[in-house]
């Protein structure tokens, strides 16, 4: 068998796979393929390693487990002293507690990272949770990524439309004038 990968690109590839959830995120991907949309998963290029990227929406989505990105848990105090409250979707063990809530406040600063490097590239951010993604809820949160991916294209699109008109305007900035010293 023939290994048309480096050990460089596999083991980028492998980790990649390995850190994916990958059955929440099937789900977001069968729903959106089915309904037309086409995405990709391994993207160059684009910063802060989103589990799907929609270029044409100019949108990032990340698929969170609710446990392991501690959606919705309370830090009460300062992190050092204060205590973590579970939420309905993210129940931290009693047992090694400190190790766990140690593990997801470090998940959720990475995340917060990954979404602010990619919103500083333009890139609109997209975060669904795995308690959204429930048989019963799915329909409905992916309704709202439609919504949302209607929205995302709207603004890139008005955007590209803005910086058209004020290059090619070319008799519209008088005011400037004002600003230009003679001496
Ligand atoms: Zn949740």
């Amino acid at each position: 068998m023939t290994d048309i990968m480096t050990p460089a690109q596999r083991h980028r590839c492998m980790s990649h796979i390995r850190s994916r959830n990958t059955k929440l995120e099937l789900k977001v991907r069968q729903w959106l393929w089915n309904h037309g949309y086409r995405y990709r998963l391994c993207v160059k290029g684009v910063p802060g390693k989103p589990d799907i990227v929609m270029r044409k929406y100019r949108t990032a989505i990340f698929v969170n487990g609710c446990f392991w990105h501690g959606h919705d848990i309370q830090v009460i105090g300062n992190r050092e002293q204060g205590s973590v409250e579970n939420s309905a979707c993210c129940k931290i063990p009693k047992t090694n507690r400190e190790f766990w809530i140690n593990k997801i406040l470090r998940n959720q600063e990475r995340d917060q990272q990954n979404y602010q490097i990619l919103q500083d590239n333009g890139w609109q951010v997209i975060v669904l949770w795995e308690c959204q993604l429930k048989a019963n809820l799915l329909e409905d949160t992916m309704r709202q990524v439609e919504v949302a991916l209607q929205d995302n294209y709207l603004r890139t699109f008005s955007n590209k439309a803005k910086t058209y008109i004020l290059v090619d305007e070319e008799n519209l900035p008088m005011a400037a004038e004002d600003n230009i010293e003679y001496n």
